[in-house]
Parts: C-alpha cells; structure tokens; sequence
C-alpha cells in the first residue's frame, strides 16, 4: 500500500479542498450547441468568484474580459524581473455527458480501498477501476452518483489558486512574472476561439488538465470534424419504389461503414478513430457529425480521404440522394512543437521528480486548450490534476494527487529562474 500520509500533510492541502468544494458545487456546464463564448451564463459564475477571490489573495492585476477569460498576473519576486514569464491554465467549463448542476461532492477520509456507496445512486468499484484500489489510505473526492465531480477541471482550477495562495505567503519562494488564464468553454472544443492571444506575455505555459498523478502529456491526437449532410428524395411511401431516397437510411448506412476496429471503444495509445457523435434528421434530409483522431498528419489525411470514399459509397447506393461534407480542422497534435521547444517539457519533468514522483509520458486521447494554445504559438503540455474517470458521474478525484499538483507547480515555477 502506498503511503499518502506525507501528500495528505501538505500545509495547503486544507485549503485547496475547500476552494475545490466550493468550485464544484458551481454549475458551470457548457454547451457545444451555442456558438457565443462562453456558451452558457453560469461560467460567468465561477469567473466573477475567481476574480473576487484573486484579489482577496492580493493578485491586484486580475480581469474577466467579455468572452469570460481570465488573465491574472503575479509580478516577478525581487530580482527575477528578467527572468522568463509562464502562464498556468485551466478551464472552468464542465462536460455536458452527464448532469452537471446540483453537484453534491463528499469527502471521504481515510479511504479503506473497498466498494464505495455513492449518496444517490450506484457505487465505485475498486474492481471496475483499478486506480482506485490503489488509493486505499488516501482521502478521495467523490460525487453522489447522480452528477459529474467537475475534478475536470475544476480540480486544477483549485490546484493553481491554491498555488497563488502559497507564493503570496511564501515571497522566499522564486519566481519569474506568473500569467493565470482560467477559460471557458475547453470541453466545447471552443476554448481558445476567443483567448486572448495578444495580452499573453508568457513564453511557455502549462494547462493543469489531466488526470492521474505524474502523468505528463505532450503528444495529443491530430482532430478534424465531419459535419455529412445527406438530402433526400421523398414522395408517397407506398409508390415509392424507384422514386425516394430515405436520408434516415442514408445516413445509418454511413454510420454502418464506419470501420468498428477503429472506434474509439475498440482503440488505445497510438490508434485513431472515426467516432460517430450525433445524427438526426428525416427520411428528407438528416445530417451525421463525426469526429476523426489520429496522430499523425499522414494518418488524419487518410481517414479524410476514407470519409469522402464512405460518402461516394452511399450515394452510389442511393441514387436519388446528395450528401455533403464539411470538413473542420479542430486541433493539431502540439509534439512538434514541443519538442522544439525542449526546456519546456525538461523543467515539467524534473519539478514532478522533485516533487515527489517519477513522471510518465502520455498520449492525450483528445485535445485540450493546450494543443490550440501550442498551435497559436507558446508551448503548453498538460499537467496531472489528480481526477479520475472525467465526463462521468463515477468521477473522483484524490486529495494526496492534488496535493503533489501544486507541490510539482511550486516547484516548477522556480526551476523557470534557473
Ligand atoms: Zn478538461
């Protein structure tokens, strides 16, 4: 069994749960059906309390701009002005998987690794999640089965104020000027559309987005989005022999071609995917989103190719029926440029060891604000949050992960003055 003792005995550890309990309480749902940033009015919620809470800190230059992005900055300690500036990220959306409003989080102390009883509804299973056994001694954070936990990612909300918190009241602590961004609208896939790029003045920066402790990710998928409309022909159903294209059909033969050996419950690591994520419509025209991941360039121009020959298919079936494609570009894999940017992921690796942990490289099977940021132009890997199952209502986070988060942080930030 691990010892968390020392983890859980973090001066900070208090105060970060409570800050962690009282974000995720917040309804702060987002909705990838609206196109406005951010997508709903309660992340204008947790952004106003954030700003409050910045300033009761001392941060004095904290704003919310009228997308819903914060930007806060703690000036450099004395004599560390030139150094390098570095930003910390996190988003304050929740997925909409799962209900995210009237979330009531419990914290269970001295987690005997047995079965858990959720409040509610259900139960976590050290059997069905093995991570969990795992923390038999550790203190967990869990939800009462009938919502998500928002860990993703209000966990690293908590984690980088709980940060702030302790290089106020510690000004020994080194350090180079500090950015904090808190965006909205991350699991919409929107999050950077509106971030606001020219304001940042960090070189590099650190989403604290992931999940388990000391995993490091700088490798994400490459994403593009499908959007297949398919138009159909219709008259009278029972004269239509020869004369109707069904776009209802349509479509779900187009689902049907979809290769199931690369869906994303049939693939780990490295592989890609097509996913299939909504489809509605009539027998007259019904439309299809897709959602295509893969790793490389090469790989995401081949399941491109692949959609359209999917679409000639089905259209060759139907003769009487159109379909269109729009093709998105939603992310890029951010490797490239990290690896030519090396002291980025160096100083990641060696704050985590310093911390307490053996870092582990992990490939994003997503995306995150991130990879967008990456692409714009400052490097930016993923930190572990310490959260486990997102997007679920079996979420949970674990308090001595959280605790080494913002002990890799502090750390982090002074290795950036070396
Ligand atoms: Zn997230």
């Amino acid at each position: 069994m691990k010892d968390y003792a020392p983890l859980l005995a973090k001066p900070y550890a208090e105060a970060m749960v409570e800050r962690f309990l009282r974000y995720a309480e917040m309804d702060t749902q987002s909705d990838r059906h609206i196109e406005d940033i951010p997508s709903t009015k309660t992340q204008w919620n947790l952004a106003r309390l954030l700003e409050r809470e910045l300033k009761e800190l001392g941060v004095a230059d904290v704003s919310v701009d009228d997308h819903c992005y914060l930007i806060a900055r703690l000036p450099a300690t004395p004599g560390m002005e030139g150094k390098p500036a570095i930003g910390l990220m996190a988003h304050m959306d929740t997925a909409s998987d799962v209900p995210g409003s009237n979330v009531r989080p419990r914290l269970v102390k001295g987690y005997d690794g047995g079965i858990l009883q959720l409040a509610k509804e259900g139960l976590l299973d050290p059997k069905d999640y093995p991570d969990l056994a795992a923390h038999a001694g550790d203190t967990i954070i869990v939800t009462d089965g009938s919502t998500l936990l928002g860990a993703d990612d209000k966990a690293g909300v908590a984690e980088i104020m709980t940060t702030l918190e302790w290089l106020l009241a510690h000004p020994e602590i080194k350090h180079g000027l500090l950015e904090i961004f808190f965006t909205p609208d991350e699991e919409t896939g929107k999050g950077m559309d509106r971030f606001p790029l020219a304001k940042a003045k960090s070189v590099a920066c650190y989403t604290l987005d992931g999940g388990k402790a000391a995993e490091i990710e700088s490798e994400c998928f490459t994403a593009y989005s499908v959007h297949a409309e398919f138009e159909g022909k219709v008259i009278h159903i029972g004269a239509a022999r020869g004369k109707v294209a069904n776009a209802v059909a349509m479509a779900c033969h187009f689902v049907s071609l979809l290769p199931r050996s690369e869906s994303p419950e049939a693939t780990d690591n490295w592989y890609g995917y097509y996913c299939p994520i909504e489809i509605k419509g009539s027998m007259e025209r019904s439309a299809l989103d897709i959602y295509l991941r893969d790793f490389s360039t090469e790989g995401m121009e081949r399941r491109i190719a692949a959609i359209k020959a999917f679409a000639a298919a089905v259209e060759a079936q139907f003769p009487l029926g159109k379909i269109s494609l729009t093709f998105k570009k939603q992310y890029l894999n951010m490797k490239e440029k990290l690896d030519q940017n090396p002291a980025v992921l160096e100083k990641l690796e060696k704050a985590t060891r310093l911390a307490g942990a053996e870092p582990e490289s992990k490939p994003i099977r997503g995306g995150t604000d991130g990879s967008r940021l990456t692409e714009m132009g400052i490097p930016t890997p993923n930190i572990f949050t310490g959260g486990y199952n997102y997007h679920s209502k079996h979420e949970w986070a674990s308090v001595a992960e959280m605790s080494l988060a913002v002990g890799t942080l502090l750390t982090l930030v002074t290795l950036w003055t070396e």
